[in-house]
């Protein structure tokens, strides 16, 4: 086997299919899980919100990756479609967004920040709405100081996750799943392959850990067996679960459709294929790897939705539900080869932004893994400078 993938998310799954797509080199993907992007993943629970100009920051390396993801989904999903049109398929459609100002003080930043879209490319069609522009082109929002209008789109993350895991099994991937990776195998310094949890070796020069939430625990026990010393923060702080709760309304009939993506108020709504409109989602640093719905949670989501679509909240709750992010510092996710371990890749991290960066994080990740491609080990480099990996 030349590489093996741990996790079978978003990342793991993008991976496998970009490297089966443009090589022939032979990859496993383990899943430790049943099924891909089970309950509790960040693939399962996740919106699927695509968006050129996520707000995580103006860092240049995240910003490049997030725009050059999204500008890849049209045409990943019209392959997936076209090749595999037995699967599920990626649920992608574009679906324009609203950030909207809540406040005066917001007002003036979203001002300064729709002239930052425009000025670095991210959404150059990004324009202001005054409140009536507002009202008259969605009419659910709330009282509000205006809105920028730019492109955006949206997937279903678990049926993108399992197609792209079926779309690269035939392509030659093999997926194993159940199983969680237990041990990381090692000689001479270099990676030698990986044990599974029923004693099962796979054999691989490369081992890429794309593993989500549980990346930096599993990554701090293999390397502290292993005895190696990387520097800065312990592995179970470079990627922590961050966990996220959502919940959807059943708008009554007569209720005007939602026709855009709405961000404000920390939070966002996005009508979903069923008719039900979505709300999320929390953001909590302290609750480990516990997968729950709790009554604070739901009171942030009932916040975000007086804010974003006020009529909905007589509306009947049909679901709630939550899911761990991959959360990395300053939300950078982590991606390359360990400097003090030879074959061993990462990518993971990927906290709020991990659906739209997939594609470009799986073409960057298989250029460097395929046949060390100069120019992508280099930008990896680059972009390991900026996030202090
Ligand atoms: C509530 C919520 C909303 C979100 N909304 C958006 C959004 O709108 N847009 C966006 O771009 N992003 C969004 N995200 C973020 C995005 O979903 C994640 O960044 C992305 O799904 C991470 O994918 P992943 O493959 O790294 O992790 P995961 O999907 O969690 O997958 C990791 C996999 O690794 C497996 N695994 C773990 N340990 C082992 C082991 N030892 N052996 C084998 N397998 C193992 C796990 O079982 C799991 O299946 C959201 C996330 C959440 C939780």
């Amino acid at each position: 086997m030349d590489i093996v993938i741990i996790g079978g998310g978003v990342i793991g799954t993008s991976l496998a299919y970009w490297l089966a797509d443009k090589s022939k080199l032979a990859v496993t993907l383990v899943e430790g899980n049943a099924n891909f992007a089970q309950n509790g993943t960040a693939s399962f629970a996740s919106a699927g919100l695509l968006t050129p100009a996520a707000a995580i920051g103006t860092n240049p390396a995240i910003t490049g990756l997030i725009k050059r993801g999204f500008d890849l989904y049209p045409e990943l999903a019209a392959k997936l479609r076209r090749d595999h049109p037995e699967l599920a398929g990626t649920g992608y459609f574009e679906l324009d967004q609203l950030r909207i100002a809540a406040t005066e003080a917001e007002e003036e930043e979203l001002h300064r920040r729709q002239e930052w879209y425009v000025e670095t490319g991210l959404a150059p069609e990004a324009r202001w709405l005054t409140p009536p522009e507002l009202a008259e082109v969605e009419p659910l929002v709330g009282p509000n100081f205006g809105a920028i209008i730019f492109k955006g789109g949206l997937v279903r993350p678990p049926w993108l996750t399992r197609t792209l895991a079926r779309a690269a099994a035939a392509k030659g991937v093999t997926f194993k799943s159940g199983n969680p990776v237990t041990n990381l195998l090692v000689e001479n310094g270099q990676v030698t392959g990986v044990q599974l949890q029923d004693g099962e070796i796979i054999e691989a020069g490369k081992v890429v850990v794309a593993a989500g939430a549980w990346s930096g625990v599993w990554l701090e026990q293999q390397l502290s067996k292993l005895k190696i010393v990387t520097p800065g923060l312990k592995w179970s702080q470079k990627v922590m679960p961050v966990r996220g709760q959502l919940l959807a309304v059943l708008p009554p009939p007569g209720t005007s459709p939602l026709r855009h993506i709405l961000a404000g108020a920390g939070g966002y709504g996005y009508p979903r294929a069923d008719g039900t409109v979505a709300f999320g989602a929390t953001e909590e640093h302290e609750a480990g790897f516990e997968v729950a719905i709790t009554p604070d949670g739901y009171s942030q989501l009932i916040a975000m939705m007086k804010v974003l679509a006020p009529s909905l909240l007589t509306a009947p709750v049909s679901e709630n539900w939550a899911g761990l992010r991959p959360g990395a510092k300053d939300g950078l996710p982590l991606m390359g080869e360990l400097p003090q371990l030879p074959g061993l890749w990462l990518a993971t991290g990927h906290f709020r932004s991990g659906i739209v960066m997939a594609p470009s994080t799986a073409e960057l990740m298989s250029e460097a893994l395929i046949n060390g491609s100069p120019e992508a080990i280099a930008r990896l480099k680059a972009y390991n400078e900026a996030t202090q990996f």
